[in-house]
């Protein structure tokens, strides 16, 4: 009998997912060999490798062949990356093909999105993020690993949950020291309390607030955020999907709160950081702290400042604050409008708070007026969602399987370098889709702006953190004048009024510092000390050489969420997004520490500003 075989199809060498596993064990092989010019040849002329932790210890961008190239010799052979494998089809779309995948280290796991284009007759890496998603053998007790919470069967002196639990608050900070201090116990301290619970790193945050939340409740009455409920999910545990698009500020308190109890995060309130100092010999912090006005002193060997980018008030000092006969306040200590129906207030800033708080005025019948110092970018909520975030957190985007986690990823392939030319087209878009409203507002006489290259807010964040304002109503109140607008500079005040400089006297009860917030070293020089603070250096910006954010080019946040020039000390914080996405990579590193790994750091921070 003769058998007639069909001929094995050849797989199709000109498929993306093809070229792109052709291109991976290309790479694989230079990797291999720690070889730098071979995998510099593997990347297009423009390229940029972003690591967040797995190669180099730290978070970094590199760029072009002698960035790729030095990134490999300096660290391939200690990481022995291996395994790269698609962990979905490749896509091409408009000439890019873009690839997810998977890998080794000689110690943990990681996930990628590669982005390649054709140059030279062949694949070639443009963009390429690769991070760290676990330690081998240290992965998180989650899914298939999960805790059985009961030991089944038949013990003498069994210890319930709840007793283990009240044993453990009782031990810490008295007989067990806590590896992590985390100071500050908003979103920040939270977020990176709760990863390094599942990590199993004895970790402890404290906040000088009542209950965990209050930094959220403690804001002014009408704020919700101003991000969309996709974008603002804890690490874990996802709001559910009753929650509103934009939770007021005291539910998102609330659920600060309740998540801090689920997840079991060592947790105390009511407790202030006072001092703290650093044992170079032992490697260990001395952090002084009141707790519950009771004097106790703690020895972490790592301290992470998760006091609030938004947190460290700028108030400017003026001739005549001390004459001045009504009340006075930054905006984080404003308390919320009710007091002042019928008073004639004086804000002064134009971004955020200040819109928001002159809206909760006005809402009052308080007579408001906003003075503009210096031009502002406005983008209207429901704008900002459809045209800028709508494609990665939105119903859609989930619905479309672009998880948040997915998206997260997405968005750190973007390296920040070229970030802003994504960005400028849909600021574009925008400043078309509402030209209407921004002619009335220049018609009030608002000054507006794009940021210095049109890639408006979320590069103006990223850069400088201030400078905007999403507006949700309040930028109307200015385009129709019931919310007065002067523009200039303050000179002085006197017993009731506001007086700039070319003049302008505004009578006022209260005057509202919207004046913004200051570098997060700072938190280092009130706790630690100046030396140390400007050991460390300015805290934020890319370096992007833009207003608030001077060169020269850092290719990443400066000192978030990674080693800086003190050791033991960190700096985490940012919107919720960052706080969920980059406390991963926080708590892994702070892990590897806790586990005595080897962790040399590639391209420590350098400091270029001091605050
Ligand atoms: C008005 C306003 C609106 C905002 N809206 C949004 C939004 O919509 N979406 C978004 O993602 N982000 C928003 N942000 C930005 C950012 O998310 C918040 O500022 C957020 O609170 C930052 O979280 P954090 O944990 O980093 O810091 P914080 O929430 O500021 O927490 C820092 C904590 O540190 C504590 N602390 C400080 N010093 C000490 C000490 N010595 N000892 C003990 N505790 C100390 C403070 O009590 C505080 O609770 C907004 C910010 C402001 C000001």
């Amino acid at each position: 009998m003769t058998q007639t075989l069909e001929p094995q199809a050849e797989p199709d060498a000109t498929t993306p997912d093809a070229r792109a596993q052709a291109w991976f064990a290309a790479f694989e092989s230079a990797l291999a060999a720690a070889d730098g010019a071979a995998v510099a040849d593997l990347c297009a002329r423009e390229c940029y490798w972003r690591d967040l932790v797995s190669f180099s210890w730290n978070l970094t961008t590199v760029e072009g062949h002698a960035g790729v190239a030095d990134l490999v010799t300096e660290n391939a052979a200690r990481v022995a990356a291996h395994g790269f494998a698609l962990t979905e089809p490749a896509d091409e779309a408009d000439g890019v093909v873009t690839a997810w995948f998977g890998f080794e280290t000689s110690v943990g796991r990681g996930t990628g999105l590669a982005r390649f284009v054709e140059e030279d007759g062949g694949l070639r890496a443009w963009t390429f993020l690769t991070t760290l998603d676990e330690i081998k053998g240290h992965e998180e007790p989650r899914g298939t690993r999960r805790p059985k919470g009961v030991a089944h069967g038949a013990f003498k002196d069994r210890v319930t949950w709840k007793e283990a639990r009240e044993q453990e608050a009782a031990d810490l900070g008295v007989t067990e020291q806590p590896y992590v201090l985390i100071i500050g116990g908003g979103q920040g301290g939270i977020a990176l309390g709760s990863r390094l619970r599942q990590h199993g790193v004895p970790a402890l945050t404290i906040d000088k607030h009542d209950r965990p939340g209050d930094q959220w409740r403690r804001r002014y009455k009408s704020l919700c955020l101003h991000d969309p409920v996709w974008y603002d999910h804890l690490p874990y545990l996802k709001f559910p999907d009753n929650w509103p698009v934009f939770a007021p500020k005291d539910k998102i308190g609330d659920w600060l709160e309740f998540y801090t109890r689920v997840m079991e995060v060592p947790y105390w309130s009511k407790t202030v950081a006072t001092s703290a100092s650093y044992d170079e010999e032992r490697g260990e912090w001395t952090v002084e702290v009141e707790r519950d006005g009771q004097p106790l002193t703690l020895h972490p060997t790592q301290l992470v400042l998760a006091t609030g980018m938004s947190g460290k008030a700028n108030v400017p000092r003026l001739p005549g604050q001390d004459v001045f006969r009504g009340e006075q306040h930054h905006s984080s200590q404003h308390p919320g409008p009710d007091a002042y129906a019928g008073k004639k207030c004086v804000v002064i800033g134009s971004n955020n708070s200040a819109f928001d708080i002159c809206g909760a005025l006005w809402e009052v019948g308080a007579d408001v007026t906003m003075v503009q110092r210096s031009s502002t970018h406005i983008v209207k909520s429901d704008t900002l969602m459809d045209i800028g975030l709508g494609a990665l957190y939105s119903e859609e985007a989930v619905a479309g399987g672009v998880t948040t986690e997915k998206a997260d990823l997405i968005f750190a392939s973007l390296p920040y370098r070229i970030l802003h030319t994504f960005q400028i087209p849909l600021y574009d878009q925008m400043r078309e889709k509402d030209k209407d409203f921004y002619d009335r507002m220049e018609k009030a006489g608002f000054w507006l702006d794009w940021g210095p290259d049109g890639s408006g807010l979320f590069m103006k964040y990223l850069r400088r953190g201030s400078g905007y304002y999403i507006d949700v109503g309040a930028a109307e109140l200015v385009a129709d004048g019931e919310v007065k607008l002067v523009r200039g500079q303050v000179d002085h005040l006197t017993e009731s009024a506001v007086v700039l400089e070319d003049g302008t006297e505004l009578d006022a009860d209260l005057v509202v510092y919207a004046t913004g917030y200051g570098s997060m070293n700072g938190w280092a020089a009130d706790l630690i000390s100046q030396e140390v603070a400007d050991r460390v250096g300015k805290v934020w910006g890319l370096g992007s050489d833009t207003p608030k954010d001077p060169g020269p080019w850092e290719g990443e946040q400066r000192n978030m969420w990674k080693p800086t020039q003190q050791p033991g000390l960190w700096f985490h914080g940012g919107n919720l997004h960052q706080s969920r996405h980059y406390s991963q990579f926080l708590a892994l590193q702070l892990k590897a520490r806790y586990l005595g790994l080897d962790t040399p750091v590639y391209r420590l921070q350098e400091v270029h500003h001091l605050g």
